[in-house]
Formats: C-alpha cells, sequence, structure tokens
C-alpha cells in the first residue's frame, strides 16, 4: 500500500464531503464528484524533483498526485508525455506568429486519443475497487480506450456507440475486447441505456464525469503541460469540449499545483470550443447561465465534441469564466480545410476536434480576444489517422510505359 494523499470526495455542486476508499458515482444531487488532497502534505514528500527523476517515462510519474493506493493496480499501457509541436509554416494562415501555437500531440497516447488519460485512471481504481464489468457510451475514442484498459486490467466492457461512430472507432473498441452496440441515436441516448441497464445488469456506469476518476486522469494533462513548460503556463488554452473532462481536469490541476506553490498565480484563458451545430455550452456561456440544456438535432463531423448534454456544463462554464477565458463556435468547413493546410504545411495530421481548436485560434485571433504574442496551446485529442481523408486519384499501370512529364 503507497500512501496517497486523498483526503475526501467532495460534491462539485453543494460542497458535500463523501468518504474515500468507497466505490462512487454522482452525488445525491446528481453532480460530479471532485477528488480533494492534502496539498499542503502532497508538497512535503513530493517534489518537482523527484518527479523530473522519475522512471515512469508517462503519466504515472505523478502517480504521487493521483488517488491510486496499490501499484499493482497501476495499469499501464505505455503512455508518453505527449510532444509540443510548434507550428511553424502554418501559424501564419491562422495569422499568428511561428512558434507562439503549440500543438499537444495528444494522438501519441495509447488507442490514439487522450481519452487513455481519464480512462487509465478510471480503470485502474476500477481495479483497486474490484469491479468485474464497467459500461459507458461513447462516440468512439472513450470506449477504445476504455476497452483497451480494461482488457489489460481483466474487467469486463460492455460499450453503445451512436449507430453513425466511425467504423474504425466501433472495430477498435470490438478488437480490444469490448462487447460492442450500435445505438440508433446520439451518445446520451447510448448514456441512457448503461444509466438504465445498471441495476439488472450490474455493471459500473463509467460514463463521463459520472464517476469521479476519469477527471483525475485528464488531470495529468494539465500536470505535465506544466512540468514541460518548467513550472510556468501558458497565455491561453484551447480546448474542443464535449463532456469536459479535460477542461475541468486540467484546471483542477493547475488550482493544486498554485496551493502546492509550484506555479505562480498567472492562469491561462481556458476556451472551449465547440461545433457550430452542437455548442451548448457556448449557448449558456453568451447567455450568463450556468447550466447548458439538451442541444437540440446535434451535428458535427467532429464526433469527439458531438455532445448535446454535459453533466459538469457548470464546472466548465466556471472554469472558462475564472480564466478570462471565453468560448467560441466553428463551421465543420473550417475545420476541414484548417486540418487540411496544417498537414500539407507542417506535416501534422490533427483530428478534426484538434484542428477546430485551430480555427478558433484564428478567429479569437482576429476578434482581439487575444494577441499574437500570446503563447497558445491547442489541444490535437486524437490521431488524425482515425478519421476519414481524401481519396488517392493518381493511378499508374504498371504495364504502361510511364509518362514522367506528370510528376
Ligand atoms: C472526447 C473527445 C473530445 C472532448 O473531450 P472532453 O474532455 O470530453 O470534452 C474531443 N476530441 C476528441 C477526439 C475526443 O475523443
Amino acid at each position: 500500500m503507497t500512501k496517497t494523499f486523498v483526503t475526501h470526495l467532495e460534491c462539485s455542486m453543494t460542497g458535500k464531503h463523501y468518504e474515500k476508499g468507497k466505490i462512487h458515482e454522482l452525488s445525491e444531487v446528481g453532480r460530479p464528484l471532485l477528488v480533494r488532497y492534502d496539498l499542503a502534505e502532497m508538497a512535503k514528500h513530493i517534489s518537482k524533483d523527484s518527479i523530473k527523476n522519475s522512471a515512469d517515462p508517462g503519466f504515472w510519474r505523478y502517480a504521487g498526485m493521483l488517488p491510486v493506493t496499490k501499484p499493482e493496480n497501476r495499469i499501464s499501457l505505455g503512455e508518453v508525455i505527449t510532444p509540443l509541436i510548434p507550428l511553424r509554416k502554418s501559424a501564419a494562415s491562422l495569422g499568428g506568429l511561428p512558434d507562439k501555437i503549440i500543438v499537444k500531440d495528444e494522438g501519441r497516447l495509447p488507442t490514439g486519443s487522450f481519452k487513455a488519460r481519464g480512462l487509465c485512471l478510471a480503470v485502474s481504481m476500477a481495479k483497486e475497487f474490484g469491479q468485474p464489468h464497467l459500461a459507458m457510451p461513447t462516440n468512439g475514442n472513450a470506449g477504445a480506450a476504455l476497452a483497451a484498459y480494461a482488457s489489460r486490467a481483466g474487467q469486463k466492457t460492455t460499450i453503445f456507440c451512436p449507430s453513425d461512430t466511425p467504423d474504425i472507432n466501433i472495430r477498435e473498441i470490438k478488437q480490444q475486447g469490448g462487447d460492442t452496440y450500435l445505438v440508433n441515436g446520439l451518445i446520451n441516448d447510448c448514456g441512457k441505456i448503461v444509466l438504465e441497464g445498471k441495476e439488472s445488469v450490474g455493471w459500473f456506469d463509467i460514463s463521463t464525469l459520472k464517476e469521479p476518476y476519469r477527471i483525475e486522469g485528464k488531470k495529468t494533462m494539465g500536470l505535465e503541460l506544466a512540468e514541460q513548460l518548467n513550472w510556468t503556463l501558458p497565455d491561453v488554452i484551447f480546448y474542443p469540449t464535449g463532456g469536459g473532462t479535460g477542461l475541468i481536469g486540467m484546471w483542477k490541476a493547475f488550482a493544486e499545483l498554485l496551493e502546492m506553490g509550484w506555479i505562480g498565480s498567472k492562469m491561462p484563458k481556458m476556451v472551449a470550443v465547440q461545433a457550430e451545430g452542437c455548442a451548448p455550452i457556448y449557448k449558456a456561456w453568451k447567455a450568463g447561465d450556468e447550466h447548458a440544456p439538451l442541444w437540440e438535432n446535434a451535428h458535427t463531423m467532429a464526433a469527439g465534441i458531438r455532445v448535446p448534454i454535459a453533466v459538469g456544463d457548470f464546472l466548465i462554464i466556471r472554469a472558462v469564466r475564472e480564466s478570462g477565458g471565453f468560448c467560441m463556435t466553428v463551421t465543420d468547413e473550417d475545420i476541414i480545410t484548417t486540418r487540411d493546410d496544417i498537414a500539407k504545411l507542417d506535416g501534422l495530421l490533427l483530428c478534426p476536434e484538434g484542428a477546430a481548436t485551430a480555427v478558433a485560434y484564428k478567429q479569437a485571433l482576429a476578434q482581439g480576444l487575444i494577441s499574437q504574442d500570446d503563447t497558445a496551446i491547442l489541444y490535437n485529442c486524437a490521431t488524425g489517422l482515425k478519421y476519414p481523408m481524401d481519396a488517392v486519384d493518381g493511378i499508374i499501370d504498371k504495364n504502361q510505359p510511364v509518362d514522367y512529364s506528370q510528376f
């Protein structure tokens, strides 16, 4: 048993405390629970140097700042510290300066997306609590990460996808051991099936924010970014926002690091980027509200941010407001052209959701919400290889003379 610094869990809405070391889902009022730590004690036992010298090449280097008690429950598929890649040539087409626009490429993680962070931790905690069967609704990447980590941990998974989820994601889930089902609806319809089956089947609902630990896994995105920038933070972070776990997790990481005295008080502006066809958080933020009702007829080709309703809506909006940031919507058309430009100019193939952050950067700059001198981090949440790409039309017949003038 290693010591963790967890003191309790806390309802993100009411502040009510919940005991650590027990299985929890949502709080009594149906809102996410946040894990709380004795940060003063943590700062005494863990140092920037001890992290720097950690033998772990991935985010388990932050294990002391996370809730897993037994090292043997730390499930791993070879996580890496994801690279920061400045946009050099495409910066100009976004209106910005080379080296000031930096992509954090989360597509390098196991299962090709940052869903690996949240699910690695949630599955590790599920193992700690001896849960044998996990279920979730997914637009693709979360299901893939769940299936992979749970198979590794020896747990059974049942996974529900909207029937128009990209084929490659669905197959990836099944291939990695998930019992996979297609549902003729959206992710919230899939979520309803998981919720309603809970009692009779006895599975554990590992949906976004419905258990406390996916946020803690995503928190490592913030810890890692701070360490990579030598314990400073950038001026602005663009995050493609669906359920918002990553944005909430990063904001929690920064608050904890500040309380530990590891970073200064200058926080980045947090920017929640959504698609024009599914922008509940943007709409609520714009109206000055804290809660975002269901977005009807949600549509965007950026499946990762096609989330019509988010149980952590108020946490996303609070983080955006507290940080002095903003919300922004982008069109599918701009997402595709920007993805294509960045791939051709900089050799970096973003996923559509990652490209959405670049579009938002360009718009924010044009609207004067940020300046060219700001260091901006764009989250590329998944490998671009999982998404549809243009067909190739160049054809050579090996039996005919090759026309070399065409090259
Ligand atoms: C899940 C996902 C998102 C949204 O992340 P949240 O933290 O749930 O808001 C964005 N892009 C991709 C590719 C995703 O898989």
